[in-house]
């Protein structure tokens, strides 16, 4: 498979590109034939801290991009294993793995978690060269992770590894067991609602009213988490009749519906931006992302192959 670096566009990105003012109309009509027969594939990698952040972050996107054909990873940097109220440990680690994995299944893309204690996750240098690696093993394109501001350590220290492999992650004698990346990739933050030091503020914000019932999906089989209620969740969730079974399944559900359909009203005007007025009022579920300044900075044209959504 050739490698994807944006030296070409498609047309249908380089038609919202020229929506949005952003190239003129002899390079869009270069660029477009230029791209016609452009084959190459997007590589995604998005980090969690526990297994079942990216796929509430990202899960939409993810579906997306894989069936067009583009390849996605979801890393979950610790194992998960106290993320429970009745079991804890190996076990726990090893049944939310196999979630992850249900999980990745359905949306069609790759997961793997690290064997780092959950709760325990701090940015040791092990671990930014460990980031560092599964980086550049993936050849990536685009890198998610949460921003460093979070109530829950361990995301704010995923988003720090993050951030710390931005720019290591293209030079050549840091971890010089894998090659270097030659192109630094796109790093992106996931939305949160925290507002010091400063809130999230998306560069692109996406419609997935048409992967929404695939990613509720892919939640739903995350069952210590959701169904059971995690850490935080109690004996009183686990019904025993099975039709009050199906409506717990159903209130996990509605819970994740709404929350995507906050973030489309969080976020309409940036969904105007990229979908068009009229289209962006018709949006029920969103996902919504912001540029980190450490990594390549994309312009608008760029992040329109990056999402190549938006034709639609
Ligand atoms: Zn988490």
């Amino acid at each position: 498979m050739k490698r994807f670096r944006f030296r070409g566009l498609t047309a249908a990105c380089m038609q919202i590109a020229a929506m949005a003012g952003c190239l003129s109309a002899a390079g869009f009509s270069a660029v477009v034939g230029a791209a016609a027969t452009d084959d190459r594939k997007l590589r995604i990698i998005c980090f969690g801290a526990h297994p079942d952040d990216c796929e509430i972050q990202a899960g939409g996107v993810a579906a997306m991009w894989a069936a067009k054909g583009h390849k996605v990873k979801f890393v979950s940097v610790t194992n998960g294993d106290i993320g429970h109220w009745r079991e804890a440990g190996g076990p726990l680690a090893l049944r939310r793995k196999a979630e992850v994995e249900a999980a990745a299944k359905i949306l069609g893309i790759d997961t793997e978690v690290l064997d780092i204690h959950d709760g325990e996750l701090l940015p040791t240098f092990d671990n930014r060269h460990a980031i560092t690696r599964l980086i550049r093993q993936w050849q990536a394109d685009i890198v998610m992770g949460p921003r460093p501001n979070d109530y829950h350590p361990d995301h704010r220290y995923t988003g720090v590894l993050v951030q710390d492999a931005a720019y290591m992650v293209t030079v050549p004698f840091f971890c010089p067991d894998v090659p270097a990346l030659k192109n630094n990739p796109v790093f992106l933050y996931y939305p949160d609602s925290f507002r010091k030091p400063n809130p999230f503020q998306p560069d692109v914000a996406v419609s997935i009213d048409s992967v929404i019932e695939k990613k509720l999906d892919a939640l739903d089989v995350i069952v210590s988490q959701f169904y059971e209620g995690g850490a935080n969740g109690s004996a009183d969730l686990l019904p025993t009749d099975p039709e009050k079974q199906k409506l717990r399944h159903q209130q996990v559900r509605d819970g994740f519906a709404r929350r995507n359909q906050s973030i489309a009203d969080r976020f309409r005007v940036k969904l105007e931006e990229w979908h068009g007025k009229d289209r962006a009022g018709k949006i029920k579920y969103a996902e919504a992302f912001e540029i980190c300044e450490y990594g390549r900075r994309p312009d608008k044209v760029e992040l329109a192959v990056l999402f190549p959504f938006f034709a639609e």
